[in-house]
């Protein structure tokens, strides 16, 4: 996102959010614009407790229960919107007019990934239609692991030490360009399923790739990194 239509957005919700709450003749107008200001100035999935710890960073002399008031606001005038994952806390984002996005939502370190897909959201209008449903509003979360979890889960090794009858992806190939060209010649690219058949600790290794085998030195066996295959996912 460019810094400069951030802050010209960020500077209209402001201009927008006084006016509002100026013309219902609310109290704390200067710590209702603070706390705008310290919410719009991250961009996290943040919780009430967490963004209590950041107004307070910031100097702001608030209690829980004024930003949670304060936040409800924000949510009925349009500025936030809450949303809760699971059985996590609820959680508040910004509400950009405008604009939609869904998330990914990793169960192990809680990380939540934004992503906006036409396509998905083309599909979702047209399963509505197909119902004779008028869509007003969806949701889409979906939960899982996200990459640095499942790499910890999965730790990289090198080919050379995979053992007969396991199934592995390849995930690096070492050797340099010409190494990478060697392997990608024979079909082995990052991503490539292969099923290691032999492998004696010694000599070159038969591994078994799509409906042909394939023999690999070692030398190349142990420069290509791999991690064991969720057999549960078909490969
Ligand atoms: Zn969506
Ligand atoms: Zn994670
Ligand atoms: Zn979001």
């Amino acid at each position: 996102m460019k810094k400069q239509t951030m802050f010209n957005g960020n500077h209209l919700e402001k201009a927008n959010f006084r006016a509002l709450i100026e013309s219902e003749g609310t109290a704390r107008i200067e710590e209702r614009m603070k706390l705008l200001d310290v919410f719009l100035s991250t961009e996290a999935h943040i919780t009430l407790d967490e963004l209590v710890g950041l107004a307070r960073a910031r100097g702001l002399r608030v209690t829980p229960e004024f930003v949670k008031q304060c936040m409800n606001r924000m949510v009925d005038l349009g500025f936030a919107q809450k949303k809760q994952f699971h059985d996590q806390p609820v959680r508040y984002e910004h509400r950009h007019l405008g604009k939609h996005h869904d998330h990914l939502i990793c169960t192990k370190c809680g990380k939540i990934l934004e992503f906006a897909d036409e396509e998905i959201e083309r599909l979702q209008r047209k399963v509505a239609a197909r119902y004779g449903f008028y869509m007003l509003q969806h949701r889409m979360d979906i939960y899982g692991l996200c990459s640095e979890c499942t790499a910890k889960r999965r730790p990289l090794m090198p080919l050379a030490m995979a053992k007969p009858g396991e199934t592995v992806v390849v995930r690096e190939i070492g050797g340099g360009r010409a190494g990478r060209a060697r392997l990608a010649a024979m079909g082995l690219r990052p991503g490539e399923v292969v099923e290691v058949i032999t492998n004696s600790g010694r000599g070159r290794l038969i591994l078994g790739h799509g409906y042909s085998r394939l023999a690999l030195g070692r030398g190349a066996a142990n420069k290509t990194m791999v991690s064991l295959a969720d057999k549960s996912r078909g490969g």
